[in-house]
């Protein structure tokens, strides 16, 4: 069942030596949005976990730039709203924003001051966490607006960079690798 459509969903990620970065084996899940069945069912489990362990979820944030892909698929099919949390300078109004550093490299989160309401119970959604800094800044910035996270929400774990130690909300990944 669930364990199934996740071994045909791990089995389509690609794996790439040395990308962006020297050192850096980069997971590649486009292969697996290419592939309509196998999209189709990374959407499907994705939502029924949230119906199982996140019920009364009001909102979804999705992290720049891939967890812009899966968060509004989500959010569309569970009939609640989106929040996006992006790289500095690309969002108009007031915004708050925070530094913070990824496996390869430095940048600044920003989010609209208005986009969450205080106590609204968040899912945080990405891609994929590695050392954890990306999903951690993340979860500072929805604190700023006194949010609820109820899940830090990832398709992808690279277990050995315990990114999720970062973290005080439940977390969850569908994929590990070590
Ligand atoms: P981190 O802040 O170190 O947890 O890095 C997570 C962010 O960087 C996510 O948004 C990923 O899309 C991206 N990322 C980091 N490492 C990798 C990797 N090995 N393969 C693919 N994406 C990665």
């Amino acid at each position: 069942a669930e364990d199934q459509r996740i071994t045909r969903i791990k089995n389509l990620v690609g794996g790439f030596p040395d990308f962006p970065k020297p050192g850096i084996l980069f997971r590649d899940i486009f292969p697996v949005l290419r592939n309509p069945g196998a999209f189709k069912e990374l959407i499907n489990v994705v939502v029924e976990h949230v119906q199982k362990t996140a019920p009364d979820v009001e909102i979804i944030v999705g992290l720049d730039s891939r967890g812009f892909i899966f968060g509004p698929m989500v959010a569309h099919a569970l009939g609640i709203g989106f929040v996006p949390v992006r790289k500095s300078g690309k969002l108009p109004g007031e915004t708050i924003s925070v530094a913070y550093s990824l496996e390869y490299g430095k940048d600044r989160f920003e989010m609209q001051k208005d986009s969450l309401k205080a106590d609204q119970k968040v899912i945080i959604i990405d891609d994929l966490i590695a050392t954890g800094g990306t999903m951690a800044a993340a979860c500072e910035l929805v604190g700023l607006l006194k949010a609820n996270i109820v899940q830090c929400f990832v398709v992808i774990e690279l277990e050995d960079l315990n990114g999720k130690s970062k973290l005080s909300a439940p977390f969850k990944s569908l994929i590990k690798y070590s």
